[in-house]
Order: structure tokens, then sequence, then C-alpha cells
């Protein structure tokens, strides 16, 4: 072992109690560092190995940003850390009765206490066609799958436009801040890529639709909010339908329930989320909101003395239902499940997370934003698109803890340089 490696060697961590953290998200991190150099032996378990921080994703789909912008390795995260370890990998299985856990390598590991921090992924409704043909946002290889997909119709488009007029779909369903956030860079990129790489179709032949069922866009905003951003989206060429139920997906298009049919290059799925069909809904019998993972206050698994869940896969009581699904709420249960760990061990009591509700933002396009902050209100136009940026830069660069990151970052969102265009695609990418 290098002098410079401060890691213990495991001879001597083999007699500490051994938490397992499933997930490398903002909750796992948190909990496995609120567990750092502590009393315990630490294992992070991710089937990435990198973390990636998911607000700036829509940023990497829209090829505003480079895949690597947004995420970190986790080895690199716990480097310094005594007793954090990470392996790489896939749990398909808790095992309750023996404290074991599987991985889809068939490998078995003990634990004395087991955290969930596995999150959420894309609900698609059961609606016929949209797992098959849309495309979600959840993770790395979506965005850059999107980007491809994006790039490549482009692409497809300026041979097409050869022939004759051609006309150019990108749909986005779902008017929540995800979708809110892509539609918005979308429609900004689309008219800057035209513009700059110097295609040769219309650009009133590109359309941006973000369709919803609802009758506004960002139901967790007041209504005035609503307004807002689709008078901002609205005005960098976004349309907007409403009231939109979508019953069908095909290759090509997206089908209503009032019968209509509308032809799309790609449909981005911004819909909603669940857990079901992840790691956390296997957890127990009971399901909270969306499948999470039931736990009280304390973040342990309802029924379990041992089994913690924080983040999206659980479902957090608060006092007028269940936490929402959001990082400040991943950040700081995790944080609190560290410290009831602890407690634990050590014999004393746990304590109930207390939620501290930092609000909610959403930004569109590159100079619009809008922010509710609790004991402020709303906050709008360039001093919420300001907020925002702050806040995000705040969390990446705390992350990330690198100047030259942030440099690069605002550079290339303000400037639009030519590397993430590139059409790069992988066996995970390709379609
Ligand atoms: C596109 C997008 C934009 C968002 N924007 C915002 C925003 O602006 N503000 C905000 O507050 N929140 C935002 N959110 C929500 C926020 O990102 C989540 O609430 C947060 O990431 C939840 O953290 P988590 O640790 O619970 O889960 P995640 O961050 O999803 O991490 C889960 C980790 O578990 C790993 N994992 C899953 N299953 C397994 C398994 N079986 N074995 C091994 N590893 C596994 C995954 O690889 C992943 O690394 C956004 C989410 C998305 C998708």
């Amino acid at each position: 072992m290098s002098s410079s490696n401060k890691k213990k060697p495991l001879r001597d961590l083999q007699f500490l109690p051994h938490v397992i953290v499933i997930g490398g998200g903002f909750g796992g991190i948190a909990t496995a560092r609120g567990l750092a150099d502590r009393g315990v032996r630490v294992t992070v378990i991710d089937q990435h190995n990198f973390h990636t921080f998911l607000p700036l994703l829509y940023q990497v789909a829209t090829a505003g940003l480079e895949p690597a912008d947004v995420a970190y390795p986790i080895r690199t995260i716990f480097g310094n850390a005594t007793n954090v370890d990470f392996r790489h990998g896939k749990v398909k299985e808790v095992h309750h009765a023996t404290n074991q856990i599987i991985l889809e390598d068939g490998s078995e590991i003990d634990y004395d206490h087991l955290v969930v921090a596995t999150g959420a992924t894309a609900s698609f409704f059961g609606i016929p066609g949209a797992s098959q043909y849309s495309l979600p946002l959840y993770s790395l290889a979506d965005a850059r799958r999107l980007r491809n997909r994006l790039l490549l119709s482009l692409e497809e488009a300026e041979v097409r436009a050869l022939s004759g007029p051609i006309t150019l779909n990108f749909v986005v369903v779902g008017g929540g801040p995800t979708g809110v956030e892509t539609a918005g860079a979308l429609s900004e990129l689309i008219r800057l890529v035209i513009k700059r790489d110097g295609l040769r179709i219309e650009p009133t032949t590109v359309h941006v639709i973000l369709v919803d069922r609802e009758k506004r866009l960002l139901l967790n905003f007041p209504e005035r909010g609503s307004a807002y951003a689709r008078m901002e989206l609205d005005r960098i060429g976004v349309e907007m339908q409403f009231d939109r139920i979508v019953t069908e997906v095909t290759d090509h298009s997206l089908r209503f329930a009032d019968g209509s049919e509308l032809e799309a290059a790609a449909v981005i799925w911004a819909a909603g989320l669940t857990t079901v069909g992840t790691l956390a809904h296997t957890l127990s019998d009971e399901h909270g909101p969306g499948g999470r993972a039931p736990v009280t206050s304390d973040l342990r698994l309802v029924g379990s003395q041992n089994v913690w869940a924080v983040g999206d896969a659980a479902a957090i009581p608060s006092t007028d239902g269940f936490l929402p699904q959001l990082a400040p709420v991943a950040i700081q249960s995790g944080k609190k499940c560290a410290q009831n760990i602890l407690a634990t061990i050590n014999g004393k009591a746990t304590e109930p997370l207390k939620y501290r509700n930092k609000g909610i933002m959403a930004t569109i396009g590159r100079h619009a934003a809008i922010a509710k902050v609790p004991g402020i209100g709303i906050i709008r136009g360039t001093a919420g698109w300001l907020a925002w940026l702050g806040l995000h830069l705040w969390y990446l660069v705390g992350f990330r803890n690198k100047i030259r990151v942030l440099i690069n970052w605002t550079w290339r969102y303000f400037d639009w340089p030519s590397g993430p265009r590139l059409i790069v695609a992988d066996a995970e990418t390709a379609e």
C-alpha cells in the first residue's frame, strides 16, 4: 500500500460493524460521508462507478455539457476516507433473514446495517410503446442516448430537406420541471445548431412540442408561476399542448385519448417516477406512493431493525404526507440515516428526520428560471435564473471541489462550443 493511501487495512476493519450502502446518488453519498472515518466499515455499491448529478442531465442531453461534467467517480469521492470502500456491481436481492445481499454476479455480502439508496426510475404508466420507443432522462446513458437521437434526427432531416419540404417534431411528454427544462434547452439547441453549424433546414420546420395531460405546467408552483413558464417557453419557440392524454407511443408518433396522432422524430419521456422494478420495491410487501419503500421517521424500513432507506427510494413520512423526491431530501435523509445508524450501534436513541425545505426551481432556457423559496416566495426572471445557476454550481462545485470544473462548465454553458454536439454511440447508448 502506498504511503499516500489513507485506507485502513481490511484486517483492522473486520471487527467493526459493516454498513452496506446501495446507491451512489445524493442519498447514498450523503450517508457514506456521514459514516466516513467513524467506527464502522462501509461499502458503497453502485451499478455505475460514478455519481451522476441528475439535475443537470438535461444539459448533457441537449449538448450543453459533456457527460464528464455531471459525473464523478465514487472511488475518488471516498479516496481519503479510511473506512469506506467501493464495489462496482448491481445488487439484485436482499435477504433479510441472513443479513445478506446478492449481487448480479452471484457474490454474497454480509451486512450489519443496510442502506438502500437506489433512487427511482421513469414511470411509463403501462402506456403501450412508451418504454420501448420514448427516451427517458434518468441516467447518464439516457442523456447520451437522447443527445445522439436529437443530433441524428437533425442530420437525417438535413438529407430529407434536399428533396423537398420537411417537418421535424421533437415531443416532450410532461410539463414538470424536467420537461420544462428539457423543452427549453432543446428549442435553444436546435435554433443554435441550425444557425451555428450551418444546417440548411428551415428553423420554422423544426418543432419542439411539450404535451401534458394537465391544464398547466409546473403543478407544484402557483398558477402565476405556471403562466410565467408558459410565456418564457413560448418566447423561445416551444409549442405547448395541454389536456393531451398519451395512449400509445410508436417508433414515429404518439397517439392521444381523443384519437389524434402526432408525428415525432423523438419522444422524450418526462412524465413521472416510480420505484416499481427497482430493488427498493422488493424490500417489503408494503409500499408507499410510487412503489417507494415505507420507512419510519428515523428512516428505518418499516418492520426492520437494520435496514434503512433514503432519498427517492424511500417513502419518508412528513406532516402532510410524504417528502418529495428531490435532491435536498436525499441529502438530508442520507445525513440523518448515518447519524441514526451510529446512534443505534452505540446504543443511543435515533432521531426523526426534520426536513428543511429548500424550495423548488426550474430553469426555462438560458436566461430565465422560476424558484419557489420558503420565506421568500416566487423568484423569477433573471434573478431566478441566477439563483438556479448559483445553487447548481454550489452543489456541483461543492461536490467536485475543483475550480477547473466550474470554469469549464460555465464556459460551455455560455458559449456552446462544438464538443458536446458529437454523435458518439457505444453499446449502452446506441439505438
Ligand atoms: C432529470 C432530472 C432532473 C432533476 N432535477 C432536480 C432538481 O433540479 N432539483 C432537485 O432537487 N431534484 C432534482 N431531481 C431529483 C433528484 O435528482 C433526486 O431526488 C435525487 O437524485 C435522489 O437521490 P437518490 O440518491 O435517492 O437517488 P439517485 O440519485 O437516483 O441515485 C441512485 C443510485 O443508485 C444506483 N442503483 C440503483 N439500483 C441499484 C442496484 N440494484 N445496485 C446498485 N446500484 C443501484 C444508481 O446507479 C444510482 O447511482 C432531478 C431528477 C432527474 C432525473
